[in-house]
């Protein structure tokens, strides 16, 4: 048997011997921010056929990593149900860029395919173009060098209109003919054999004819619906599903029984521990996992990680059903990690990033089954009430409304609602789903809109105008500028003067830098013939104009005044040297941490430095520091800082860190640290690492899902920061009265020994205690036949007395106790009363009289009563005094009893 491994580097040899060069395919996420996913060869060469790029060669050869998903909203359902859809997928391809054209790419299809691979000439089939509208000339050029193929059957080449076999990128634009190589597989691959009127044939929609290989020829340029202009330079642009021709190549019955997904399979029916029996009889949930785990395994390879938007929320639908179908063969526990596992020892290979990223892939996806495991208990329960009540109330679609709230309130995903439903038996109310999804969008919307800020007229006046600011602060941190706008609380206004409220004032040009890309905006003063203006941040609301915000401090500021820029050097020279740091604080994450670790978001201030990056469990001791001394050693390393501009896609080709959605073509700044950084920056920096002086990291923690966060000091802070720890540091030292390097040991010996005391305190206590109790006992005193106990035990909490009180009532067996502790100037009462006597005498009564005594109240229960009191003075007396109140009270009762 032929395997992949060996189909995919014959196909790339073939090509690389006819003198194309080998590209690596290119990420599952795309510049193009139209696209979700890069979903066909052509992605990257966009840009070539649409003549704004171009490449150092002229012929191409690759096999693209694709995914498919979006789109159609049933694409995701229909995997693992029959034995050919796919999310990720491999595409082959060659390319001609204004070089060679049908002939070669004709013949070379046939000779790879017949000769090189040996599929018979005789079940091979070729499509050509002819216009089913007769606007566009008939393809004969494709049709003549088809027929010219030694041992092609002229029978075997057939015509079909647009749909089928012509090719266009857009409304307008390049476009032009295609011609398909279809495979007769044999009449007992037909799937659609029961349905009455079907005729097996190309382009039939069984499984008997496959596609196999789709040639495009790009040769016109299309300007309008019906007017197309012949292109100078004509383009092929080749398409082969790999998945497909390695079946057809290996007789597989389908895709999913090739040695792509067969190991995958056998993982998963390992952990299942099934027979082949029963692995059969779950076909569709090992093809669910096996595809889906690639999937998943390769998006986070390429920085997916999960999350409720765009890529990231497919992603996280694809772990989580394929979790679901996990769940269904009885794999209870996080398993995709042993997936992709072998994900990446099959691939790991071709797809370096796989093996990069291997240990990082394995988290995420256990960390996400995780989620999603606690989020299946809660949103489960609710899905399966929501079945029953429709079953019971007989209708037969769950009310879209309910299936909403589970989406939203759980964090259910839709596709397994269906997926649920549809083994139940019952429809969805997608419909009633969306009308409910739009309601809530148009509350976020209306909650957004309310706090967002407005810009003032006037200022949007001057951007509709075409006005910019030019920034001149990257060099220096003074310059001259006009002032051509005045705001005063968001209104336009000629002058203003010392005493007015905020001001913001826009200038032609300017040093001082607006925040942006997480750097804060410059302070200092802005200084005319007339007036001294202070800058207290800048800020570019919308396009480019820098906007100073401020008050005048001294006399006036008029529109059209000429006035000079003095930023706040010092404080800029401290967020340069955090803004550098960061740099290299991102790099040194990467290189501890590994590639995962990207920029998550980040503030640079000239005091401190935030970072976000991409990372799934705190970072030991071990890492933060070495993090620390990798950032420390590059500013020793005294490394000079480069700015650049260049294109973007020569900033990406040098490894640069492209870190917002950068478009193709645009001429992007690029920051470089020597070798050691390179990342795509507005930002001011440093001449030389060494400037930062010192960085020390202040904290780590976690902001999210999968998010991390660094907190650092850099310079002048970092020094203040280290200045701080080492005062607090000798305090202690000098506390403690001995050298800073003992603390620790000197420390250890102080717990020690507070902890042995502690030991003693409590035995003394209890000593002490059980010796009082003794005594109390032995001076108990008998009233009209009960006994009664008092005593006084200072220091104890209420707890404690309550303890002693317990042993006494014990020991008493019959009687009445009544104990006073005195702490801090408040008194504690406990009174007890066994329950033979509670008829005759109550606790909550006992302890009133005791408690007024000491300036308090008390209460509680027959047996038990507690009080508190503010006059520790008087407790001896009113403990003295308990048997007469216990007198009082008996006979009081007695009496009463008497009565009745
Ligand atoms: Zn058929
Ligand atoms: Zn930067």
């Amino acid at each position: 048997m032929r395997k992949a491994a060996e189909v995919r580097e014959t196909f790339l040899r073939f090509f690389e011997e006819r003198g194309h060069v080998r590209v690596p395919s290119m990420s599952l996420v795309p510049q193009d921010p139209t696209l979700l996913f890069t979903n066909s060869g052509m992605v990257q060469f966009k840009d070539v056929f649409l003549g704004v790029g171009t490449r150092p060669y002229k012929r191409a050869v690759d096999v693209q990593k694709c995914m498919r998903v979006a789109g159609k909203h049933n694409d995701l359902e229909d995997v693992g149900r029959d034995g050919y859809h796919h999310t990720f997928f491999e595409m082959l391809g060659n390319w001609s860029f204004g070089d060679y054209y049908k002939r070669e790419a004709i013949a070379w299809a046939w000779e790879l395919l017949t000769q090189v691979w040996g599929l018979p000439p005789d079940r091979l089939w070729a499509t050509c173009f002819e216009d089913e509208h007769g606007e566009i000339p008939r393809d004969d050029e494709a049709a003549e060098i088809w027929l010219a193929q030694p041992g092609f059957d002229p029978n075997h080449l057939l015509f079909f209109g647009r749909k089928e076999n012509f090719w266009e990128m857009a409304d307008v634009g390049p476009c032009g003919p295609d011609s398909e190589i279809h495979i007769d597989r044999g009449p007992e691959f037909c799937d659609r054999r029961s349905e009455p009127g079907h005729v097996c044939r190309v382009n039939g929609g069984c499984a008997r004819f496959l596609e196999l290989w789709n040639l495009v020829f790009i040769q016109y340029n299309r300007t309008g619906p019906t007017t197309l202009e012949p292109l100078p330079a004509k383009h092929v642009d080749t398409g082969m599903g790999f998945e497909r021709l390695v079946a057809v190549l290996q007789g597989a019955p389908d895709n999913y029984s090739t040695d792509l997904f067969t190991p995958l399979m056998d993982r998963v029916q390992e952990l299942c521990g099934h027979s082949d029996a029963e692995r059969a009889r779950e076909v569709v949930a090992y093809r669910v996992i096996a595809d889906h785990g690639r999937a998943a395994a390769f998006l986070v390879a390429d920085g997916v990680l999960p999350s409720n938007e765009g890529r990231g929320y497919v992603l996280r639908m694809i772990v989580r059903r394929a979790a679901r179908f996990g769940r269904k063969l009885g794999l209870v526990r996080p398993f995709l990690a042993e997936v992709a596992d072998v994900v990446v020892r099959s691939m790991g290979e071709v797809y370096p990033e796989l093996t990069q990223h291997r240990k990082f892939i394995r988290q995420a996806l256990t960390a996400e089954e995780e989620r999603f495991s606690r989020t299946l208990e809660s949103g489960m329960l609710r899905l399966e009430e929501l079945v029953a009540s429709a079953k019971a109330a007989g209708r037969t679609t769950l009310p879209g409304e309910e299936v909403f709230r589970l989406y939203d309130t759980y964090g259910f995903p839709r596709e397994m609602t269906q997926d649920a439903a549809r083994e139940a038996g019952l429809e969805v109310d997608w419909e009633g789903f969306e009308r409910e999804m739009e309601r809530q969008r148009r509350r976020a919307r209306a909650k957004s809109a309310f706090a967002s800020v407005q810009v003032p007229k006037s200022l949007q006046a001057l951007i509709d105008r075409g006005v910019r600011t030019e920034f001149t602060g990257y060099r220096t941190v003074v310059g001259t500028g006009r002032v051509l706008l005045l705001l005063k609380g968001g209104v336009g206004v000629e002058e203003a003067s010392a005493g007015d409220e905020k001001i913001e004032v826009v200038l032609d040009r300017t040093p001082f830098y607006a925040e942006a890309g997480g750097q804060v905006g410059d302070t200092g003063w802005l200084v005319s013939r007339l007036g001294r203006f202070e800058v207290v941040d800048t800020q570019r609301p919308l396009g480019d104009v820098i906007v100073h915000q401020g008050f005048v401090r001294e006399g006036i500021l008029r529109v059209g005044d000429r006035l000079r820029a003095q930023v706040d050097g010092a404080r800029r020279r401290e967020v340069m040297r955090h803004h550098t740091a960061t740099h290299l604080l991102h790099k040194a994450l990467r290189e501890v941490l590994g590639e995962h670790a990207r920029q998550a978001g980040s503030l640079v201030a000239p005091d401190r430095l935030r970072f976000d990056f991409v990372h799934l469990q705190p970072l030991s001791p071990e890492q933060v520091a070495a993090v620390e001394e990798r950032v420390n050693e590059k500013i020793l390393e005294a490394i000079p800082v480069h700015v650049e501009f260049m294109p973007f896609e020569e900033a990406l080709r040098r490894g640069a860190m492209a870190l917002f959605e950068e478009k193709y073509g645009e001429v992007v700044r690029v920051v470089s640290i020597g070798d050691y950084s390179r990342e795509l920056c507005g930002g001011t920096h440093l001449r030389n690492t060494s400037e930062v002086g010192l960085f020390r990291i202040v904290q780590e923690t976690g902001v999210g899902a999968g998010v991390r966060r660094v907190e650092a000091v850099a310079g002048w802070a970092a020094y203040r920061w280290t200045r701080a720890q080492t005062e607090v540091l000798l305090r202690v030292a000098s506390q403690l009265r001995t050298a800073p390097e003992d603390v620790p040991v000197r420390v250890d010996r102080l717990l020690d020994q507070l902890r042995s005391l502690e030991r003693q305190v409590r035995s003394l206590q209890e000593g002490v205690a059980s010796a009082d109790v003794e005594r109390a006992l032995e001076q108990a005193q008998e009233v009209a036949g009960v006994r009664v106990v008092t005593a006084r035990f200072d220091g104890l909490e209420q707890e404690a007395l309550r303890a002693l009180g317990d042993r006494l009532r014990e020991r008493l067996r019959s009687g009445a106790v009544v104990l006073g502790s005195a702490q801090d100037g408040r008194v504690t009462l406990v009174a007890m009363v066994t329950r033979d006597l509670c008829d005759r005498l109550h606790a909550s009564e006992l302890i009133q009289p005791v408690a007024e005594l000491v300036g308090g109240r008390g209460g509680g229960r027959p047996e038990l009563a507690q009080a508190g009191g503010k006059d520790p003075h008087r407790l001896d007396e009113a403990l003295r005094r308990v048997p007469e109140f216990v007198r009082m009270l008996l006979e009081g009762r007695d009496r009463a009893g008497f009565g009745r």
